[in-house]
């Protein structure tokens, strides 16, 4: 007889890769300086209500603090990711993650991922030994996005702090804040409480089975690209440095509406004469940094609402092909 509870539920692939979720302090009042410990597995089995809504498998890609993840293994995951989404088994993939470059991995799986099964990436502001961790109910909510049948065709989610948000708007807006997870403008994709998920939105961005960015098997290294930070009284020396360490692109953090410096102009003009790819972004964390006038004669692209982070994930996967100012224009436009 195949009708246990437990062949009913929808099978969770859950990949594990660090952060503070799967991290150990020594004292449950000490909320920083812990250390990645706890494999994957010991995730779920903290929370047996988990055991009730989905069954697992497991895959622990790395045990690492996100700020340590490289191309290696940001590639390693959307692979990952990609194979477990295609078994027929699977119904949804959960990956906990760090949350200081979870932003960045979510919206790359969101350009590359080829399914429209659901894909919640997870993590914790506080150590799973803090008092009040938040971890394990974050945990469980990402599983309860993870089956709910409304989560398909919506892209990479991210969820944190009770709130389901777009991977192409999710951003870390808070050093410590449980509610760490700011969406400027754009709003959430919903909100999860336990089992019960309520969508009120959905991202139209393009994104996974609808975004032409693909991965080829064996694609084992993304073009470099550097982000420089604008700010008063900068100089051309990064510009510089970047261009000779042989960058394909540079995205500025500029100042307010993407503003260009005098050095950050003069780092432009050098990039586009070497034929390399300059984005310009905004450092203040909200708002649009709209196409100007200026832009296409100087051969530099607005990234749109894009933070230069983003801006950055975007840019790479676009000069994977030869693309020209006015096409890169085009995708940041459309992405
Ligand atoms: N240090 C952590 C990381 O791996 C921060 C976190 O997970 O909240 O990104």
């Amino acid at each position: 007889m195949r009708n246990s509870l437990a062949e009913q539920r929808p099978v969770v692939a859950l990949i594990g890769t660090g952060g503070t979720i799967a991290s150990i302090a020594e004292a449950e009042t000490q909320l920083s300086d812990y250390t990645v410990s706890s494999a994957v597995e010991s995730l779920i089995t903290a929370v047996p209500a988990l055991g009730s809504i989905a069954a697992f498998e497991f895959e622990q890609v790395c045990n690492i603090e996100s700020h340590s993840i490289d191309d290696a293994l940001l590639l390693r995951i959307a692979h990952r990711v990609n194979a477990w989404l295609a078994m027929d088994h699977v119904a949804a993939v959960v990956i906990t993650h760090g949350t200081d470059t979870l932003e960045e991995t979510a919206y790359f799986l969101n350009l590359v991922i080829k399914s429209d099964k659901p894909v919640v990436v997870v993590g914790a502001m506080r150590p799973a030994s803090a008092l009040s961790a938040d971890g394990p109910l974050n945990l469980f909510h990402a599983v309860s996005v993870a089956v709910c049948p409304e989560s398909a065709g919506k892209g990479v989610l991210v969820v944190m702090n009770d709130r389901v948000i777009a991977a192409r708007y999710a951003t870390k807006g808070h050093t410590t804040n449980v509610d760490a997870f700011v969406i400027p403008e754009q709003g959430c994709l919903g909100v999860v409480s336990g089992r019960d998920v309520q969508y009120f939105n959905a991202p139209l961005r393009r994104h996974t089975i609808r975004s032409e960015f693909r991965l080829d098997p064996g694609q084992a290294a993304l073009p470099p690209v550097d982000i420089l930070h604008d700010y008063q009284g900068a100089g051309t020396h990064l510009f510089q440095a970047a261009l000779q360490a042989g960058v394909r692109g540079i995205v500025l953090a500029g100042t307010g509406n993407g503003s260009l410096s005098p050095a950050a102009l003069a780092g432009a003009r050098l990039a586009v004469g070497q034929g390399v790819a300059f984005v310009r972004a905004s450092r203040v964390g909200q708002g649009s940094v709209r196409p100007s006038q200026r832009d296409a004669p100087l051969g530099v692209v607005a990234a749109q609402s894009l933070n230069p982070q983003k801006a950055r994930v975007l840019l790479r996967l676009a000069l994977l092909q030869p693309r020209d100012r006015d096409a890169l224009q085009l995708l940041f436009d459309e992405y």
